[in-house]
């Protein structure tokens, strides 16, 4: 087994307002070379996250003071390049939709295992720098949608469509191959992380939200769920 990468003492910011839970984290996290703080508010959470510029943001939905989702909100307009990742307890995946759509880049379900948070928070860290090959790489043109990986844009027709960084990468994964069915397993690895310990569940959200974000244009790229298999985003039609 490989060694995990250092974390070179990236900065956590623990919003939580239960105290087991709390000191848990911060302890797990500062025993893995994390710089960790810990709010027990969502004001004082926005308040330190403005102050103190985190890489990651581990965000509880259920506050005291101010919603979480509201909270993802504001975090994610104050620091776009920042990793939030909302922990609920509430099994509601309404509440997980919603809070993805707000900015959080990934979720996990109450009770987790401090290894699995880890092991997770390791791989998006490490996706985080864009390669050489993304900086390098032409737009990819499937009918009105263009998806330019070195600028992260996405257009179809002549309008901008603001996608979230996994929603984005579900996309290519999807656009780089159109016509083709790409397996669960393949966008899984290739989006989130080979090791991926999760629910797969968490591809059937971004999947939905990118979906509704590509809903609004009057032609729209389809992409068809193959029960059981994958997804595969439609080759245009011919006029
Ligand atoms: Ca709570």
């Amino acid at each position: 087994m490989s060694r995990p990468p250092s974390t070179g003492g990236q900065r956590v910011l623990v919003i939580e307002d239960d105290d087991t839970i709390g000191r848990h984290l911060q302890a797990g996290l500062r025993a893995n070379a994390y710089e960790a703080a810990w709010a027990r508010t969502g004001g004082t959470g926005l308040a330190l996250a403005q102050e103190s510029c985190p890489d990651v943001i581990l965000l509880d939905l259920g506050l005291p003071d101010i919603d979480g989702v509201e909270v993802a909100r504001r975090l994610r307009s104050e620091l776009p390049n920042a990793l939030i990742v909302i922990l609920t307890a509430r099994s509601d995946e309404i509440d997980v939709v919603v809070g993805l759509d707000a900015g959080a880049d990934d979720y996990l379900a109450k009770p987790f295992n401090l290894t699995v948070l880890l092991a997770r928070l390791r791989a998006h860290l490490r996706r985080r720098p864009v390669s050489e090959t993304e900086t390098d790489a032409e737009p990819i043109h499937v009918g009105d949608l263009v998806v330019d990986l070195a600028a992260r844009r996405c257009l179809l027709g002549d309008r901008e469509i603001d996608l979230r960084p996994k929603e984005f990468e579900l996309l290519v994964a999807l656009a780089s191959h159109p016509g083709v069915a790409v397996t669960r397993e393949d966008l899984m690895a290739r989006v989130w992380d080979e090791n991926w310990f999760g629910s797969t569940k968490t591809l059937d959200v971004t999947m939905a939200s990118l979906r509704k974000r590509l809903a609004h244009d009057v032609a729209p790229p389809r992409i068809t769920t193959l029960r059981g298999h994958g997804y595969r985003l439609e080759l245009p039609t011919k006029p």
